[in-house]
């Protein structure tokens, strides 16, 4: 039988809309003079960064993420020949050019897209639809460290030495006395650290060298040394390592344990990952931004900084979930004068006729402006007593006056009012309250409608098409850097994917 013979032209194989033509005609239209550069430094490379560029974003749209994947797609399958020129790099230069070239212009390659999108009219960065997922992290899942248990382990460390060094110097009384001082007090005042342990070790040390018969001191010291020390050095390590997390992974230290949408087991196992914010408009990807913080509330602000540093635009309008509805980030919105359809906690529950008609909702009641007191269905007044203040993690203060009812103590309606044993408090936040009125004005309006009815297929559609249809999942990549580059190919990925069905 007569072998079947390829064309020695591969190019006549690739249909004319095929989507590696796509990839390949839009990165040789960026600007990308960053990732040129790289050439021009005499990188470790001789491939082209343009190439390499463009194997691993039609990689990553061909669901290949690992590098011995793409290095035998290289060699195998005739759209990465086309596309790579018939070059073959290895799987180590393919890794090395991802988790190392990468990293430092996934940004501006990012951005030579957006304006490529832009410059054809496929975005216009009129409606930002925001939305968050979990991906998990190149980690073991039993690798945690937790905040929580750190400081238990090393408050009980250093109790433990306190305990020890107090014995020792008791046993020392008369060669404190002899040096006049009194260390232990010093020892014990403020936060013990490594530091204050093994100034005060050397200086025992001494003092035993200079006593006979002090075995017992000699051997509490010495566990001090050999096994408390570097405990609490560990525990020290990791609180740095943790920086105000409530956990890492150890094989990942910047992965934070959260709880992933998809449980195949059901049972509710926190994993350790990252918090992965998009924008999208038109289904496109227009922002993206990496949190190890696991609730969408506080990724908002760092996330519209990010896109504002990334492209230096902003968007006109921003929709969102009530995930993100918080006087800071209402704030924020309102300060970059961008208009917010951001929905909050009780925005459904709100429109509801049960609630507006409900006689102890206190939304209800009179508010005498002047004596700056509310009145209760029962004709009571709720005076105002203090202020209460709370700080965000990013430093935001917000405030909330706390009014109690006058009297509550025969009120028929007690039990479904408060659940407190004396009079009902309550917490109002003036200016959060304005900016909830503001955002319900624009949800309710024509435009807020639809734009809500939009946000459900915006962002869905694009985590669809990354977690479901590409099975992306899990990160390759170890570290936040390292992530948000692969992120960002995806992001890349999945744009020239979507502009090559338009
Ligand atoms: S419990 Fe107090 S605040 Fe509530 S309705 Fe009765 S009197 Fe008014």
């Amino acid at each position: 039988m007569e072998q079947l013979q390829l064309p020695t032209d591969i190019e006549a194989l690739i249909p004319e809309k095929h989507l590696v033509r796509v990839v390949n005609n839009s990165v040789e239209r960026m600007k990308i003079d960053p990732l040129l550069d790289q050439y021009k430094g005499g990188g470790t490379s001789s491939y082209h960064p343009k190439m390499m560029l463009k194997v691993l974003i039609y990689a990553y749209t061909q669901k290949l993420y690992s590098s011995r994947q793409i290095a035998k797609a290289l060699r195998e399958n005739i759209h990465f020949m086309w596309i790579s020129g018939n070059n073959t790099p290895d799987f180590r230069t393919i890794n090395r050019f991802r988790s190392s070239q990468m990293k430092a212009i996934i940004d501006e390659v990012f951005k030579s897209v957006l304006e490529l999108l832009i410059e054809d009219g496929y975005v216009q960065l009129e409606n930002y639809f925001l939305d968050g997922t979990k991906i998990e992290a190149n980690a073991n899942k039993y690798s945690w460290v937790w905040a929580k248990t750190t400081k238990n382990y090393k408050e009980k460390v250093q109790a433990r030495i306190l305990e020890l060094m107090d014995r020792i110097e008791k046993a020392n009384q008369d060669e404190n006395e002899r040096y006049g001082d009194n260390d232990l007090e010093e020892l014990g005042s403020g936060p013990i650290d490594e530091e204050k342990i093994e100034k005060k070790i050397q200086e025992l040390n001494e003092r035993l060298a200079k006593k006979t018969g002090a075995k017992k001191e000699e051997k509490d010291l010495k566990k001090i040394e050999t096994d408390y020390l570097p405990r609490l050095k560990r525990y020290q390590e990791q609180e740095s390592k943790l920086a105000g997390r409530n956990s890492y992974s150890k094989t990942d230290v910047d992965a934070t344990f959260m709880r992933m949408k998809e449980d195949p087991m059901k049972n509710g196992q926190l994993k350790p990952g990252y918090n992965v914010q998009i924008g999208t408009e038109n289904q496109f990807i227009v922002g993206y931004s990496i949190h190890q913080n696991r609730t969408d509330t506080g990724c908002l602000i760092p996330h519209l900084e990010h896109f504002q540093k990334m492209t230096g635009r902003k968007p006109k309008n921003i929709i969102a979930d009530a995930g993100y509805g918080s006087e800071e980030n209402y704030e924020y919105i309102e300060s970059k004068q961008i208009e917010a359809y951001v929905k909050y906690n009780e925005f459904y529950l709100e429109q509801k006729r049960k609630f507006k008609k409900n006689p102890l909702n206190a939304k209800n009641w009179k508010y005498d402006e002047k004596a700056d007191e509310f009145i209760c269905c029962r004709g009571k007044h709720l005076k105002y007593i203090f202020t209460r203040q709370r700080k965000s993690d990013l430093g935001y203060i917000s405030q909330r006056r706390v009014y109690e009812c006058e009297d509550c103590s025969n009120c028929p309606l007690k039990s479904k009012c408060t659940r407190s044993i004396g009079n009902r408090r309550m917490e109002v936040g003036l200016r959060l309250n304005m900016l909830k009125e503001k955002a319900t004005q624009n949800l309710l309006s024509d435009k807020g409608k639809k734009l809500r009815s939009q946000r459900a297929i915006e962002v869905e559609t694009a985590f669809g098409m990354i977690k479901h249809n590409w099975s992306f999942r899990r990160f390759m990549l170890r570290g936040i850097d390292k992530v948000k580059t692969e992120w960002g190919l995806l992001s890349i990925a999945h744009n020239l994917a979507k502009l090559a069905t338009n």
